[in-house]
C-alpha cells in the first residue's frame, strides 16, 4: 500500500516541503510540510527508531478514510535514513489538549457535546472495522479548521511494551495511557477489547466537560483505578446545562468496573448533542474569536516586547556616550 496519489513511498521525501517540527509524543516527532504536487500541508508523524518494528495496517488506511471523524491517513513516509512514518492531514487547531489549554476550562456546552459525540461515532466507525482505539484522550483527539473532531493515533496497539513504555511523561502503561486505562487492563494477561475503548471515553468525557486532567497529582493511579476510583463528577452535576446528569450517567455507566456492564453510547451521544445543535454555529465561532484575539493578543506582546528590545538597544550606547560627556 502506498500513499494515495504519491509515486512510491520511498520517492515521497522528495514530494514534501518546508519540513517544520510541530510536537513529539512517545512514538515520534510530528512534522508539518507542504505537499509540493498537492498543494496543502500535511502532518508527518516520523517515529523512533526503537519503534521501527511497528507494522502499520496499511491495508485499512483508505477504508478508515470513509468516516469523517477518524484522521485521514495519505500514506506512509520513509526517510532518507530509513526513517518510517505516517503522512496524514495536518490539523491546524491542534487537539481536544490545545483547546483546553487555551481555553484554560471547558469548552462551549455544545461544542463540548459536539466534540463527545464526534468522538463516540469516530469510535463506533473503528469498532466496527474491528479497531480498538486503546488511547483515547484530550491529545489523540485532533481538530480541523472548524473544531470538528479528527480521531488521531488508533492502531498503535501493536507497538511493543518496551516502546510504550518510553514514554515522556511516564504516564504511559502496558497499553494506552494510565488515566484513560481501564481496570482489567493492568493485568499482564489482558487481551484489548471495545471495552477498553468504552472505558477511556468516559475519561475523555469528564475531561472534556470539566476541562480538567483527571487525578492530577497522583502518583498512585494503578492502584486507585484498580481500586475503583473515579474522577469526581460533584461539580459536573452542579452545573446548570440541559443534559448533564444524563451525560454523568453515561460516564458513570461506562467507566464500570465490569467491562460486560459498559453500554453502548452512541445513542445518547446523539441524543445529547442534538439538545444543543442549534447553539453549535454560535459555540464554534466564540472559540474561534477568542483564539484569533489570543493570537493578535500574543502579536501585540510580542511586537512590543521586540521594539522595547530595539529602543533599548538604541539608546544604552546614546546613554553611555552622555554619561562620559557630562563626567568630563
Ligand atoms: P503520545 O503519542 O505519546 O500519547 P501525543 O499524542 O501528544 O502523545 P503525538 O501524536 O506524536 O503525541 O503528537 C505530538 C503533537 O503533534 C501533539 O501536540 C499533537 O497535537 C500534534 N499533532 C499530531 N498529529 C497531528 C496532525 N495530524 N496535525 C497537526 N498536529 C498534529
Amino acid at each position: 500500500q502506498t500513499c494515495g496519489g504519491c509515486p512510491s513511498p520511498n520517492g515521497l521525501i522528495e514530494h514534501l516541503g518546508d519540513m517544520l517540527e510541530v510536537g513529539s509524543g512517545g512514538f515520534g516527532r510530528v512534522y508539518k510540510a507542504r505537499h509540493k504536487d498537492w498543494g496543502f500541508d500535511v502532518a508527518v508523524k516520523i517515529l523512533k527508531e526503537d519503534a521501527s518494528h511497528y507494522t502499520f495496517k496499511e491495508g485499512s488506511f483508505m477504508d478508515l478514510a470513509s468516516c469523517e471523524f477518524v484522521l485521514r491517513v495519505h500514506g506512509v513516509y520513509k526517510g532518507p535514513l530509513g526513517e518510517r512514518g505516517l503522512v496524514t492531514d495536518y490539523m491546524s487547531r491542534g487537539s481536544i489538549e490545545s483547546l483546553q489549554t487555551k481555553l484554560s476550562g471547558p469548552p462551549p456546552w455544545p461544542l463540548a457535546f459536539q466534540l463527545a459525540h464526534q468522538t463516540a461515532l469516530a469510535m463506533n466507525f473503528l469498532h466496527h472495522k474491528n479497531i480498538v482505539h486503546l488511547d483515547l484522550k484530550p491529545n489523540n483527539i485532533l481538530l480541523n479548521d472548524e473544531l470538528n473532531v479528527r480521531l488521531a493515533d488508533f492502531g498503535l496497539s501493536t507497538v511493543s511494551k518496551s516502546v510504550v513504555s518510553d514514554n515522556r511523561n511516564s504516564h504511559t502503561g502496558p497499553q494506552g495511557t494510565l488515566q484513560y486505562m481501564p481496570p482489567e487492563a493492568f493485568d499482564l494477561s489482558y487481551n484489548p477489547v471495545r471495552a477498553f475503548d468504552i472505558y477511556s471515553f468516559s475519561i475523555l468525557l469528564w475531561s472534556i466537560f470539566s476541562g480538567k486532567e483527571p487525578y492530577p497529582g497522583y502518583s498512585i493511579v494503578k492502584a486507585r483505578i484498580t481500586e475503583g476510583d473515579r474522577p469526581d463528577c460533584k461539580d459536573l452535576l452542579s452545573l446548570n446545562v440541559d443534559g448533564i446528569r444524563a451525560l454523568v450517567d453515561l460516564m458513570k455507566r461506562c467507566w464500570e468496573g465490569d467491562p460486560d456492564k459498559r453500554p453502548y453510547i452512541l445513542k445518547t451521544t446523539e441524543e445529547l448533542f442534538s439538545r444543543h445543535s442549534d447553539n453549535i454555529r454560535r459555540a464554534v465561532d466564540e472559540v474561534l474569536i477568542n483564539w484569533i484575539d489570543q493570537i493578535r493578543r500574543n502579536h501585540i506582546i510580542l511586537s512590543h516586547r521586540m521594539s522595547t528590545v530595539v529602543i533599548t538597544a538604541l539608546l544604552t550606547p546614546l546613554h553611555k556616550c552622555c554619561t562620559i560627556f557630562i563626567s568630563i
